[in-house]
């Protein structure tokens, strides 16, 4: 078809799914508007914003949410991945009681947080762990490790990588971005991250990789890739660390198991938590106990709730008796196979779905994806049309495309996302035709 008879079309289709949108939800605008008096653009976590203005979530119950209009979705964001017990799983209701049944705030070491460390030492291949409240504070204390250790100052990571807030990479980096000294090198090409590396040899504190970026488009590295940083990492004395807060789900052991590299560190975030307040940063003893408080030398790393009891309670249950490793292994056999399912769906047209296992991202773009600028040339409007139009099926999902499988998603949550996805590409077939 015509580019400008395209455009014409999409542009006109675009604007008939907003206003249907904004018909749709009126309590949602309402909330919206409300909100913006008080928080700026109406919001304290800025992923969940997008024009012309986000739902508001009143409820949520197993893989299911309600919106304050009373719609309801099937949720296959997943909390960004942290939310992958779904919203009422009981073994988490039940250590989230016991804890508050213990009082909360207790200024104190319990049993509990060195047994939920040793879960997660046991599960993800590492000889020390610290707790701390998020992914980003993760990443910032893994970083600073790394720079304290080698006495160095240069941080390597990856055009398109997320490791937080303050760490975030997309666009060349952000102006809120952390101090650190950061070079950015290109993901999934081994040549070109080498180069980078070389240049900054002699100061190098760190590598930080997500070995699939997932913010980034659930873009998987190639194995070679990051092979080629472990070798990177280790010739010029610097730390390698996987940011594994995402991509930690997708294997019993992270992706890193299944890749067979080590990292000097690996951090960890959202779902290991039990859907409470998380993040850990760890690897080998002779890296960690520099924080050892026993040690004349000892670094200090502090945190009031890094112990909070809520996390430490839920975080033990889900590791240990709900994500099992057999419940990973199945967990991710299912997100293979679905994304699998609609990529069929979409052959022929422009939309494809990237990822590994639980996780996936929708791209508008035909041809090989590997790496952020190659996702970055994928069509915008039709991503937006698309989100639009799941969304009035009941999908909810990423206005960015990500979609992450919870527990509860079962088969006949499968199905309608495929059938959502195949009445897309009927309904908009002449607006995705592939060239
Ligand atoms: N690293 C990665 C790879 C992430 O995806 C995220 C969160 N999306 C973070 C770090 C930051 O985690 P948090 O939001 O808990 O600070």
């Amino acid at each position: 078809m015509n580019d400008v008879l395209a455009n014409a079309d999409l542009d006109a289709a675009l604007e008939e799914a907003r206003a249907a949108f904004t018909a749709r939800n009126p309590a949602s605008l309402a909330r919206f508007t409300d909100a913006a008096a008080v928080m700026p653009g109406g919001n304290t976590r800025s992923v969940l914003f997008h024009a012309p203005f986000p739902l508001a979530v009143a409820r949520g119950e197993g893989c299911l949410l309600w919106d304050l209009d009373g719609h309801r979705y099937i949720d296959f964001l997943g909390e960004y991945t942290a939310g992958l017990f779904g919203h009422s799983h009981p073994a988490i209701g039940a250590a989230i009681r016991g804890a508050l049944a213990g009082g909360i705030n207790l200024g104190g070491h319990t049993v509990v947080e060195a047994r939920f460390a040793r879960a997660v030492c046991g599960r993800f291949g590492l000889e020390r762990v610290r707790f701390t409240n998020s992914g980003t504070e993760a990443n910032l204390m893994a970083l600073a490790t790394a720079r304290a250790r080698t006495g160095r100052g240069k941080v390597v990571a990856f055009a398109g990588g997320y490791h937080g807030g303050l760490l975030t990479f997309a666009g060349g980096g952000s102006p809120i971005n952390a101090p650190f000294d950061v070079a950015l090198a290109p993901y999934n090409d081994s040549a070109g991250a080498r180069a980078v590396i070389e240049t900054h040899r002699a100061d190098l504190a760190a590598i930080i990789v997500e070995p699939m970026l997932g913010g980034g488009g659930c873009i998987p590295g190639t194995p070679e890739f990051l092979a080629s940083l472990r070798q990177g990492a280790s010739e010029a004395g610097a730390l390698l660390i996987f940011d594994e807060v995402m991509t930690s789900r997708l294997a019993p052991g992270g992706l890193q198991s299944t890749l067979g590299i080590r990292p000097d560190l690996t951090t960890l975030g959202k779902y290991v938590g039990g859907g409470m307040s998380f993040g850990a940063f760890g690897g080998r003893a002779e890296v960690m106990d520099v924080f050892d408080p026993r040690r004349a030398d000892a670094l200090p790393h502090a945190g009031t709730f890094n112990n909070n009891v809520l996390t430490m309670a839920a975080g033990l249950a889900a590791l240990t008796e709900v994500y099992t490793p057999e419940a990973a292994a199945a967990l991710n056999a299912r997100g293979e196979a679905l994304r699998a399912r609609l990529n069929r769906i979409a052959s022929g047209t422009v939309l494809q779905f990237t990822g590994l296992g639980s996780m996936m991202t929708a791209h508008f773009r035909a041809g090989p994806i590997r790496s952020p600028a190659d996702a970055a040339t994928g069509n915008a409007g039709l991503k937006e049309l698309f989100f639009f139009d799941l969304l009035a099926a009941g999908l909810w999902f990423a206005r960015r495309g990500m979609i992450n499988l919870s527990l509860p998603i079962d088969d006949a949550a499968c199905d309608a996302l495929a059938d959502a996805v195949a009445e897309f590409t009927a309904l908009r077939g002449r607006l995705l035709a592939a060239d």
